[in-house]
């Protein structure tokens, strides 16, 4: 090999993982290569501006869904109508909907304080739908006055779902780790009760994208509001539970890129890692493809996989990790989305719930043919980020999960899609009028690994390869907490802590 080509660390993939450990090896003075197959940073929180997809058609659209485990299999009209109409001129669009947990003041936060990168987000506060009524979630210490009545009337202990992780310590969140959020309601006072119950029900959805509160890991929750989101709005850090990077997602991942290459750090773009090169159980360096043809050998002392753990195995051969341990990792299930957008030519939704993150456990029933009644949460987009739609257009954006297995079937997701615009005619009347478009990306990973009572937190992948010196693994598939791009960034975090010795604060 090359001596002009080894490198302390090769981060394989610019998703929020591998940019945040990238980032943190160049920044500690390592020489440091991150390889990505697109032609753009952010992985699945990745944007395309409109006028992009008007220019580089449907085909470049779908292979670019498709490299981040998403497509379409629904679009009103269709896409083909949609470009030669240059409808989605003047939209920004992230690969889906891309809310911001904490707004940005989680994990995001510490990696931005460390690095120096960052960028604007728009705050908004939650509110849920139960059955036809809608209720402001707990915000700033206080519930929706009509839910203060319900439960001083009824004498449920409510505050306890929100307030109690803050009295717990490691190894409590580890203990919970494999309770389910309908166990943990019905030992503590608040099961019974529809309103309360549909509430927690639709914020640990809001919070894992898993539709089955059966299946949903209370500890995973508990984890992230113990030791991020309550320290972070008692300290006054946080403000609001979520939020939208003003000019789409990948604005972030691009301002850790940048931060990256001006600490030294090299980008290399549009160029597919093959193989990880690994022997007698030491990592080599990896061989990437290179775009005119022919592959290239790379040397590195660290290789860092930011690939969802289950496609790992695509690049590098099962055989060099216990065998055990890689049929698990292989087998760790993910949970899908389907994630629309529409481009509406006047807003239906009552005044109310414009700045509101909306949300319902109850969109399309499972008696429809899925494996769970289906949640979705919608946002008004442009009311955050007017920059996201053209000038007296807006942009609704949404995200309502499905299994892996229901994400790839074709006929089930344009009924799905079909049903989600019924929903919101039935919500919202005169909606389907408002419409001018809508896209329905749809992807079967939208958390690489699901946050379920069988597989979250610590019993994910950890960050350093089992049997292979020198691999270590970064991204939401990973051993990390909290909402989706945050979770990925965390574990990016306990990642760079491995290689460069240095205690983020994350473990
Ligand atoms: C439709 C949709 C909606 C979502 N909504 C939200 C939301 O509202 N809020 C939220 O927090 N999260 C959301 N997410 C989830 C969030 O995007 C992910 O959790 C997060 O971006 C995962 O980051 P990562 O670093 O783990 O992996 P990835 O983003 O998957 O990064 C992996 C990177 O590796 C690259 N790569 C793969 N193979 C190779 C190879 N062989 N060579 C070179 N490069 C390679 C990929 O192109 C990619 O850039 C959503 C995801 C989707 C798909």
């Amino acid at each position: 090999m090359n001596d002009a080509q080894h490198w302390d660390v090769v981060v394989v993939g610019a998703g929020v993982g591998g940019l945040t450990v990238a980032g943190l090896c160049a920044k500690e003075g390592l020489k440091t290569l991150l390889i990505e197959q697109c032609d753009r940073v952010g992985g699945r929180a990745m944007t395309f501006r409109g006028e992009e997809i008007l220019a580089n058609g449907q085909k470049w659209y779908r292979s670019m869904l498709g490299k981040q485990y998403s497509w379409l299999p629904y679009a009103t009209p269709s896409l083909e109508k949609m470009i030669d109409g240059k409808m989605l001129a003047g939209y920004t669009l992230d690969v889906g909907y891309h809310g911001v947990s904490l707004s940005g003041a989680g994990y995001f936060q510490d990696l931005d304080a460390l690095l120096g990168s960052g960028v604007a987000m728009k705050g908004n506060v939650n509110g849920t739908y139960v059955g036809d009524a809608w209720y402001l979630d707990f915000h700033a210490g206080k519930f929706d006055p009509r839910i203060q009545t319900l439960i001083e009337d009824n004498r449920i202990p409510f505050a306890k779902f929100y307030l109690a992780a803050s009295k717990m310590k490691g190894e409590d969140f580890d203990a919970l780790e494999k309770v389910s959020v309908t166990q943990w309601c019905k030992d503590n006072g608040l099961f019974e009760h529809k309103t309360v119950f549909g509430m927690i029900h639709a914020v640990s959805t809001l919070i894992t994208t898993i539709n089955d509160p059966d299946d949903i890991s209370i500890g995973d929750i508990f984890r992230y509001m113990g030791t991020v989101i309550n320290p972070r709005f008692i300290s006054g850090k946080a403000k609001y539970p979520s939020g939208f990077a003003i000019g789409g997602i990948m604005r972030w991942s691009q301002s850790v890129a940048n931060r990256f290459v001006q600490l030294g750090g090299r980008l290399l773009l549009a160029h597919k890692v093959e193989e990880i090169l690994i022997e007698d159980g030491r990592i080599q360096g990896v061989v990437v493809a290179e775009p005119a043809g022919g592959h290239r050998k790379i040397g590195a002392n660290h290789v860092v996989s930011n690939i969802p753990i289950q496609s790992t195995f695509t690049v590098v051969a099962k055989s060099n990790f216990p065998a055990q341990w890689a049929d698990r990792m292989e087998n760790l299930y993910g949970y899908g989305s389907i994630a629309p957008y529409f481009g509406l030519n006047r807003l239906v939704i009552p005044e109310s719930q414009w700045p509101v993150g909306v949300k319902d456990v109850l969109v399309i029933p499972r008696s429809e043919g899925f494996a769970h009644d289906i949640y979705m949460c919608w946002n008004i987009q442009s009311w955050a980020d007017p920059s996201c739609a053209p000038g007296g257009k807006h942009l609704l954006t949404a995200y309502a999960p499905v299994t892996e297995k229901e994400a790839r079937d074709k006929n089930l997701m344009v009924k799905a899609c079909q049903l989600i615009v019924s929903y919101l005619e039935r919500r919202y009347p005169g909606f389907r009028d408002s419409i001018d478009w809508g896209l329905f990306p749809t992807s079967w990973k939208l958390e690489g690994v699901a946050k379920s009572k069988t597989q979250a937190g610590t019993l994910k992948a950890p960050v350093k390869a089992p049997g292979v010196q020198g691999l270590y693994f970064a991204g939401d598939t990973v051993k990390g907490y909290g909402v989706a791009m945050d979770c990925a960034c965390a574990a990016g975090l306990i990642c760079a802590s491995t290689i460069t010795g240095q205690d983020y604060g994350v473990h």
